[in-house]
Formats: structure tokens, C-alpha cells, sequence
């Protein structure tokens, strides 16, 4: 047998996947967000851009297709990827298409990739809901883009159990002067037993070094300086008014200073959902500010802008634990035709049609099987009712329906058959 290959899923039931979507789809129509959809493969150049270069996921994860069409068609050195994400394909969508209106506010869902190694929540295909915020430049279209996040899960979602992790890691000159600062720490004797792993990070993506698991660095870094008393006075500013913001709208959050995320182009408001119900990959959606990412894959200028991604397969390992608090939508009621024999075919088509055409959920039993494996078929289906065409049905121009539950059965005229089941 051909197995799929290793860290996909096949999803045999998309009860909770919709029951997702459905719930954000009504829930971003409040905040006036629209659905947009960009392709699933992209050039390997607007990752390396937007990502970086030296982030895990540009340098270790992608999955590059080289084109092997028509040599005419294939520029040298062309990379195609399947995309790791979706807020670099929406900021080029966005740049590419000339949208004019900002601030632009759009969701996307759908396959991602990442060539990471698979384990409990974590594929290689997996889905993400992206939703951005493109085009604003005001600190208060944080606050309630987080609060919007914030009572989707806890509303929506229902979920209880997780925490709303925040930090603020300053405008792209803070940033540079504070990488210095962090290397200059990292260069100083305090700093002399980092790992290995920190040591590459160090001049790579220092940033990063905060989220080593090795307990010998960590101890380390409770001495590093801080991003947070290294911003700019507007920066600053700008924090306070995020804290201040999210408290008039009720949002719990904890301040974590160490905080970074793993993609270059976050910038000031970055912030994480994680819950412990979800062991160790524990994070379920991730954003944040990305002002230059417009502008570093070729927009004509910057558009400030504010973005999160959820992981959806993590987000039905949560609701899994909450069925239920769910009020997942009931499938229609059943309805099973079961033609005894050959001879009752035809009319078992017609009236299984003429079912459907009234938008009754029918499922007709066709294989030619005995009057009690039918039976059984009905019940293990959980039909409602059983709707039974013998000889003597035919001749009549009756049905016998079956009560599943009660076991009452009654003949009815064919012609009452729509009106009796949508009674
Ligand atoms: P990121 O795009 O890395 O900020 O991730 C956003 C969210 O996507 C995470 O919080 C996870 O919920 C989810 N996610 C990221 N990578 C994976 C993966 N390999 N498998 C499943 N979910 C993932």
C-alpha cells in the first residue's frame, strides 16, 4: 500500500475544521475583515525576503519545487516553494494587486508547509487561518485586533484554558541598536558557556537565543538586556498605550519580555496564545506588527500592519477537550429508502428524488441487499426513519415508514411522503 507521506494527515471528519471556519467567518464579518485567497505556491525569493533568510524556517524548512517545464518558461536559478505561511503571500497580494483601500482587512485559510519533524501537533502539512490588517499605522488597531482574537477563542470557541503572552519589541532602529546590545552581552565573559546553538543564533538571529531550552543559557539570559528598556521615546509611548488599551477592553495578558517570534519581520506588537492543554507544542495562534514587510517585498512604500496566524489542527486538539461547551450544528435528520427488491428500483429512484428535490436528506440503500442487513445498515447510518418499498407498496402506491427511534411504523400514501417527513 502507497501510505501518505510522513507529517500529513487525512482529515476523515471535518466536523471540528468547519465548525472553525463557520465560527470565524461570522465572527470576522463583525469586524468587517473579507476573505481572500493567494496561491499555494510562491516564489522562494518573497520568504527569503520577508521570513529571512537565517530564520528556521526559510533555512531548514521549505519544500522547493524546480520547475521543470518548458525550458523557455523556466528562468534560471527560479525557485518555487509551497508556502510556509500566508501573511508574506497577503502583503504581496496586496502590494501586486495595487490595493488602494487600507486599512485592508482580510482572512485566508488553508494549507501550509513546513519540513519540520512531525510529532503531536506538529505536521509538515498543516492549516492555518491567517488573518491581517494591512495599511494602519495606529497602535490602538493592536488592542482591538487582540481583543477581536481574544473573544474569538474565549466566546466563539469557548475556550478557558490558555494564556495571551505579549511583548513589544520595538521600531526596526530599536531593534538594530538593541541586536548590538544583545551581541555585545553575548560577546561580554557573563555569556561565555552558551551553547552551541546560541552561539550560530548569536550572529544570525539573535533574538531567537531567548527561547534555547538548554537550562544553562536560560539562567544566563536572566542577566541580558531587555528590549523593553531599550526603545525609542515613541516606542515607549506606544507600549503603554497597547497595556493601556487592552486593559479597558478586559484583555488578560501576561508580559513576557523575552518574547521575539520566529519570522524577521515583526516589528513593536508581537504577541502569542498558548494553552497547556496542548502539551509541548503549545502555542496555537502567533502575530504581530510587521511595518517594513510591504515595502521589503517590493510595495511602492511601507504599509504598517498588524497580523496573527492560528494553527488549526492545535485549535481542534483544544476543542476536542470542550465538545461539550460546542454547540456544533446537528447534521440533518436521515432518511433511508430501501427498496426490498430489484423490482422496487425505479420507484425507490423517483421517490428518493423527489426527496432530494425537496431538500430531504436521503441516503438509498441500492446494492441488492436482504430486508435486515438493510435494517441494520438504517440503524448503524442512525436514520430517523426507515422508508420500506415492498411488492405490496408498489401495487398500493404507499410507503411503510419506519420510526427508528420509537419503532412505530405507518403506510402512507407516496404523494404524502414529503409532507409526512417534513412534518
Ligand atoms: P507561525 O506561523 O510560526 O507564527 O505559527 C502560527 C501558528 O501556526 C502556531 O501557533 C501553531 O498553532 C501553528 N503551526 C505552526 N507550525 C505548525 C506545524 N508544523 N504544525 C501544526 N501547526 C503549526
Amino acid at each position: 500500500m502507497i501510505s501518505r507521506v510522513k507529517g500529513t494527515q487525512d482529515f476523515l471528519d471535518l466536523t471540528l475544521y468547519d465548525f472553525i471556519i463557520d465560527q470565524a467567518r461570522s465572527h470576522l464579518a463583525v469586524y468587517n475583515f473579507s476573505h481572500v485567497e493567494t496561491p499555494i505556491i510562491e516564489h522562494l525569493e518573497l520568504f527569503q525576503r520577508s521570513l529571512g533568510e537565517h530564520t528556521d524556517v526559510v533555512s531548514k524548512e521549505m519544500f522547493v519545487i524546480e520547475p521543470k517545464g518548458e525550458a523557455s518558461e523556466v528562468k534560471p536559478g527560479e525557485k518555487i516553494c509551497l508556502r510556509p505561511e500566508a501573511t508574506a503571500s497577503v502583503a504581496r497580494a496586496f502590494a501586486e494587486n495595487g490595493v488602494q483601500t487600507t486599512p485592508w482587512k482580510v482572512f485566508t485559510y488553508g494549507p501550509m508547509f513546513r519540513y519540520e519533524r512531525p510529532q503531536k501537533g506538529r505536521y509538515r502539512q498543516f492549516h492555518q487561518l491567517s488573518i491581517e490588517v494591512i495599511g494602519s499605522n495606529s497602535i490602538a488597531q493592536d488592542a482591538q485586533f487582540i481583543k477581536m482574537l481574544d473573544r474569538f477563542f474565549h466566546e466563539k470557541l469557548k475556550l478557558n484554558n490558555y494564556a495571551l503572552l505579549l511583548n513589544f519589541i520595538g521600531c526596526a532602529q530599536d531593534r538594530k541598536a538593541y541586536v548590538e546590545k544583545l551581541q555585545g552581552f553575548l560577546n561580554s565573559p557573563a555569556a561565555a558557556q552558551i551553547c552551541g546553538q546560541c552561539l550560530v543564533r548569536k550572529e544570525h538571529n539573535v533574538l531567537r537565543i531567548f527561547d534555547c531550552k538548554t537550562s544553562l543559557c536560560q539562567e544566563i539570559y536572566k542577566n541580558a538586556p531587555l528590549i523593553a528598556d531599550n526603545m525609542c521615546e515613541q516606542c515607549t509611548s506606544e507600549w503603554k498605550q497597547l497595556q493601556e488599551q487592552l486593559s479597558l477592553l478586559s484583555v488578560s495578558y501576561a508580559y513576557k519580555p523575552t518574547l521575539v517570534r520566529g519570522l524577521d519581520y515583526y516589528n513593536k506588537t508581537v504577541f502569542e496564545f498558548s494553552s497547556e492543554n496542548l502539551g509541548a507544542q503549545n502555542a496555537f495562534c502567533g502575530g504581530g506588527r510587521y511595518d517594513q514587510l510591504v515595502g521589503q517585498i517590493g510595495g511602492r512604500e511601507d504599509q504598517p500592519s498588524i497580523g496573527a496566524a492560528m494553527g488549526i489542527e492545535r485549535i481542534m486538539l483544544l476543542l476536542e477537550q470542550n465538545l461539550d461547551k460546542l454547540r456544533i450544528p446537528q447534521k440533518p435528520a436521515l432518511q433511508v429508502i430501501m427498496p426490498f427488491a430489484k423490482e422496487q428500483q425505479m420507484l425507490a429512484l423517483l421517490l428518493a428524488d423527489e426527496l432530494h428535490a425537496a431538500g430531504i436528506t436521503v441516503e438509498t440503500l441500492l446494492e441488492g441487499d436482504s430486508i435486515k442487513s438493510m435494517m441494520k445498515k438504517a440503524n448503524k447510518l442512525g436514520a430517523a426513519h426507515a422508508i420500506m418499498l415492498g411488492e405490496d407498496e408498489q401495487q398500493n402506491r404507499t410507503v411503510t415508514v419506519k420510526n427508528m427511534i420509537t419503532g412505530e411504523q405507518v403506510i402512507i400514501a407516496q404523494t404524502e411522503l414529503v409532507g409526512y417527513l417534513k412534518k
